[in-house]
């Protein structure tokens, strides 16, 4: 297709704004899915992005439109997430683009996350098209939520599209939209080749699968391509496009979206953000590619049976193909033995990989208490960056520690401004400003520790605000803090999976909290076990744990054989996220007690 007719361009918008339900249609107006084959949300093909209702990862299709003045135009289109944690995936897409589709709820108006993503698409150069969602609810207000947008982002709303994604009303519009507002792909198709990796995964037949956006010259068959920042050299066995399924293509040209297998099986040899070009006539430079992530959290991954490290630190390598933002390097620990210290950009993507770890790779894991970076200061003048509570030096050998803090925007209605406020200096925040937005709604601009928004912020910010306000925010720096690091002891020997660094003042409460919920989350075994919480040695905080006074199978009478296995399948299968330390049994909700303490 003649390049003047392709448009690459992304969905961007607040989380449930309607980005994948308007892919969806979009696929279902072109005909690029079977109606028998459609199903909601289609480009979540993730089992946990289909459970969760949420996109995690984001999704290059090709399609045909059939335009209305009876050309055909070639559509890249990528979908892509909404929710903070993985706004790398969504910078990634726009570097593949030249244009984005803005999706605004109709009735909530411009979030937090709509600013977030615009400015992401305005550092990018993409042209952004405004599209109001969701006008069949009756509490739909387009032309409010135009002003909005013209009053806070400076987007010419004059000509903005008001459509029902659910319904399909107008969406034929945003097509020719598309077309008409949005520029072609600017590369040359004989210049040397230059392709943008911006995404990749392990197939266990063809090895490593990458997704490129060619932005100079042409990749096919037989090439001996080069990955400029590796120097690796491969040959080409196969390219194609998604649509959403896998099609083989001969080339792929400038300008198009799509996969390049080249039997790769080195997993170092591919990095997201890297250049492809042709060995025979290489690019003098690459892409300009993205900024590094740098994590946020970190926690330890531990196999609950030792015996799968290797078969962890195999699946680590293998999702971080599809997980450009994860980190994670070897570590070990006392109580769990061998895992891994990873890193994440938030709770959510820990989450994620977790489950994807244990999905994906058959594994099961015990994941300890997150935590983030410290920078801590010994008295040798030297500064050691800590990640895991348990490696903090000796009190006395610190001089102050130091933590990181984000500038968070909060977008709220006026009269959960108060609330809102509470929660904040609860958090440990700073004021730094508050705004009047429109007629309801302001924004509120705090400093917060990062600890305590990794935490349960979200859960209590949509509790006091009845899921009303939305958040961002971006880190703004260290500052020294009164920390302490807080262990735990299980039947007198500290776990150190189980230590978190805590602000001073909260650290009574925090003990006693943790205490107590240890006491319920650990299970009875047959001797009493006392739980204690101590900082530098002294305990501030004690519970104990009953001992079992029956066993299990005594109820069964000895006679039912069946019934005797089946439950001790059970308890097997409640075991299975479950570790030995020392004679205590642990189970992972209480490596994540600490999350919810207050
Ligand atoms: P995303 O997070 O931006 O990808 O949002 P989704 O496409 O997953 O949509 C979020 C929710 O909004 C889903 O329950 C959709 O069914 C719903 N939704 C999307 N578009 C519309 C619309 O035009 N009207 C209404 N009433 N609901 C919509
Ligand atoms: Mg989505």
């Amino acid at each position: 297709m003649d390049q003047k007719n392709i448009r690459n361009f992304c969905i961007i918008a607040h989380i449930d704004h309607g980005k994948s339900t308007l892919a969806d249609r979009i696929l279902e107006l072109t005909d690029t899915v079977e109606k028998r084959e459609m199903k909601d949300q289609i480009l979540d093909s993730m089992d946990l992005e289909r459970e969760r209702g949420i996109t995690i990862k984001l999704n290059a299709v090709q399609l045909v439109y059939h335009a209305k003045d009876g050309q055909d135009y070639l559509f890249h289109l990528i979908d892509t997430p909404g929710h903070v944690d993985f706004t790398y995936e969504v910078s990634r897409s726009l570097a593949a683009c030249d244009g984005a589709i803005l999706v605004v709820d109709a009735a909530q108006g411009v979030q937090a996350q709509t600013l977030a993503n615009v400015y992401l698409a305005l550092e990018n150069d993409l042209e952004i098209l405004p599209v109001l969602n969701k006008v069949d609810l009756p509490s739909a207000q387009p032309e409010v939520v135009k002003k909005e947008i013209e009053d806070l982002i400076g987007l010419d709303c004059s000509e903005a599209v008001e459509i029902s994604a659910k319904s399909g009303l107008n969406v034929d519009k945003v097509l020719e939209e598309i077309v008409h507002k949005l520029p072609s792909p600017k590369g040359d198709k004989d210049a040397p080749t230059q392709a943008l990796v911006f995404d990749s995964f392990y197939d266990s037949y063809r090895g490593i699968i990458a997704f490129v956006s060619v932005k100079n010259g042409t990749i096919k068959p037989k090439d001996k391509i080069r990955f400029m920042a590796t120097g690796a050299e491969y040959e080409v066995t196969e390219v194609g496009v998604r649509t959403p399924k896998e099609v083989v293509e001969d080339q792929l040209n400038c300008g198009d979206v799509g996969w390049v297998s080249a039997a790769i099986k080195n997993i170092e040899d591919v990095r997201v953000g890297d250049t492809i070009t042709v060995a025979s006539n290489p690019a003098s430079e690459p892409l300009s590619g993205y900024r590094e992530m740098h994590p946020m959290v970190y926690c330890g991954l531990y196999p609950v049976d030792n015996a799968r490290y290797d078969d962890l630190k195999e699946a680590l390598s293998k999702l971080k193909l599809n997980d450009a933002a994860l980190h994670f390097e070897p570590e070990t620990s006392q109580a769990l033995g061998f895992g891994f210290r990873c890193g994440f950009l938030g709770l959510l993507h820990m989450d994620v990989v977790e489950e994807r770890l244990e999905r994906e790779y058959n594994l099961s894991l015990i994941a300890t208490s997150p935590s983030v970076i410290y920078h801590v200061y010994k008295t040798d003048g030297i500064m050691e960056e800590i990640d895991n509570p348990s490696a903090l030096p000796e009190p006395q050998k610190v001089d102050h520690i130091e933590e990181p803090y984000v500038k968070c925007d909060i977008m709220v209605p006026k009269e959960y401004v108060g609330p809102m406020m509470d929660l904040c200096q609860k958090k440990r925040g700073e004021y730094v400003d508050l705004q009047v937005l429109d007629d309801v709604r302001m924004m509120m601009v705090y400093q917060m520790p990062l600890s305590e928004i990794i935490y349960d912020f979200f859960d209590k910010m949509k509790s006091c605000t009845k899921g009303y306000a939305s958040f961002d925010y971006e880190f703004s720096g260290y500052r020294t803090s009164s920390l302490v690091k807080m262990d735990i002891l299980l039947n007198g020997q500290i776990v150190d999976a189980l230590s978190t660094i805590v602000f001073r003042d909260f650290a009574y409460n925090r003990g006693n909290a943790m205490a107590v919920k240890l006491k319920d989350l650990i299970p009875k075994q047959q001797f009493e076990i006392p739980v204690q919480a101590a900082i530098g040695g002294k305990i501030i905080a004690r519970t104990n744990i009953k001992a079992l006074r029956k066993n299990v199978l005594a109820k069964c009478y000895g006679g039912d054989i069946s019934r005797k296995k089946k439950l001790l399948e059970k308890q097997k299968e409640g075991k299975k996220r479950m570790k030995m330390v020392g004679s205590v049994e642990i189970p992972q909700e209480a490596f994540m007690a600490v999350l919810s303490m207050d």
